[in-house]
């Protein structure tokens, strides 16, 4: 009976103190994780999103080609002689300028339409 009993404040005292230092570590090394896995994973979010950003101001330079570059290369647009990304480029900078829309439209040469 008495060891039983002694052994029993024993493991009680022993677990107490084990408990709190394991629950004191576990929450010591979940924060680090957390924090770790966090900052991981806010790179890797900041990361995607610089590289999303980058790459969708890439194509929209790439798509787009200055009013006064569309000017110079019309004649050839017009005569097909460019490669067709660049056609395609001063075909979308017609449809979507205000600018170069409108005079394009008024400047289709003679030939083209109707003979
Ligand atoms: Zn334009």
């Amino acid at each position: 009976m008495n060891g039983r009993k002694e052994g029993l404040d024993a493991w009680a005292a022993c677990c107490q103190g084990e408990l709190l230092q394991m629950v004191d570590l576990m929450r010591t090394v979940r924060r680090r994780r957390f924090l770790k896995q966090a900052s991981v994973a806010a790179l890797a979010l900041a990361g995607m999103g610089a590289g999303i950003c980058f790459a969708g101001y890439r194509g929209w330079l790439s798509d787009r080609i200055t009013c006064s570059e569309v000017m110079q290369l019309l004649p050839k647009y017009r005569a097909g002689q460019l490669d067709t990304q660049l056609s395609r480029q001063i075909a979308l900078h017609l449809e979507q300028c205000p600018d170069c829309g409108p005079g394009d439209r008024q400047m289709i040469p003679v030939g083209q339409g109707s003979p």
